[in-house]
């Protein structure tokens, strides 16, 4: 457990979080569209030593392998029943990597439909859902929520209020997925703006906010985009960028940033006012000591 209030620490210093876990899953045998979360059970020592090769790089935060871990992002798994199972044990590995000087981010990803009235599902059902869910990453020994890779806010306002409602005091990160739609103008797929996102998920009682992921961002695309998301609020801000904007070839999808651009942009990032780094798709524990690097040399 860690005892230092994840806020006072980042008052004090910036974080780098971690990078991607889905890739490293895959490279260690996982077969796409397989249930990576089932490896919380089944194969907790790759799980483990996925975590444990961001923290010895230097990651401060170690997010859990729960990114589909709601009962709806289960269920096609045909695990809907087990959502306090699979998710506890993704807070108890990624509590063991972490130590007693990393904190341990509880990830909640997107339901994967859409809420009413676009969609069938009601924000009352999905904050139950998400509450079962978070409810497991505190109980496995989650410090924080970490709402992810949301495009409405409606849904990243049912995530928040959902972790307050587990509990009261736990911080709540909530990062969504942006594009370009033109020079320097950013919107989720759902086409909200990066002002009225912020302010949505702030609103809704977010301590952090900010980015990860989203599609065909270049590097410096997503040091724009962090300027204006620190302009927008006054919370902490995140940013996760993937590894670039990716190349397909032969079908396949490649990141091509090398970990020396990944430190590059995560001292960018710092420079206008990002407080925790970290990586999503394509990154990998090189990418993340470089920055990791980056951000302690940037406290001198
Ligand atoms: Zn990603």
């Amino acid at each position: 457990m860690n005892t230092t209030p994840l806020l006072n620490e980042l008052a004090r210093r910036p974080l780098c979080c971690d990078g991607a876990m889905g890739t490293q899953l895959l490279a260690r045998g996982l077969k796409s569209g397989d249930c990576g979360m089932l490896w919380n059970l089944e194969r907790p020592g790759d799980v483990g030593a996925i975590h444990q090769a961001y923290r010895s790089g230097g990651s401060d935060l170690i997010t859990t392998n729960s990114f589909g871990g709601s009962r709806f992002a289960l269920a096609p798994h045909g695990l809907a029943q087990r959502v306090a199972e699979l998710n506890r044990a993704a807070a108890q590995v990624a509590r063991a990597a972490a130590g007693d000087h990393g904190w341990v981010l509880g990830d909640v990803g997107p339901f994967g439909d859409f809420l009413e009235p676009v969609g069938d599902t009601t924000a009352e059902d999905l904050g139950a859902a998400f509450r079962d869910q978070i409810a497991a990453l505190l109980a496995g020994g989650a410090d924080a929520i970490l709402v992810e890779t949301m495009s409405d806010p409606a849904e990243a306002m049912v995530g928040v209020e959902a972790a307050k409602a587990c509990a009261a005091q736990v911080p709540v990160l909530v990062t969504y997925a942006f594009q370009k739609t033109a020079p320097g103008q950013f919107r989720t797929m759902m086409g909200t703006g990066v002002a009225e996102a912020v302010r949505r998920a702030t609103d809704a009682g977010a301590d952090i906010v900010g980015a990860n992921c989203g599609t065909s961002l270049g590097l410096d695309d997503y040091v724009e985009l962090a300027r204006q998301i620190v302009q927008a609020g006054s919370a902490p801000v995140i940013v996760q960028p993937n590894a670039g904007s990716p190349r397909v070839e032969n079908g396949e999808t490649f990141y091509h940033a090398t970990p020396e651009q990944m430190a590059d942009t995560a001292r960018k990032l710092l420079a206008v006012g990002v407080r925790i780094v970290g990586g999503c798709c394509g990154t990998a524990p090189a990418h993340l000591a470089a920055m990791s690097r980056a951000v302690k040399q940037g406290v001198v």
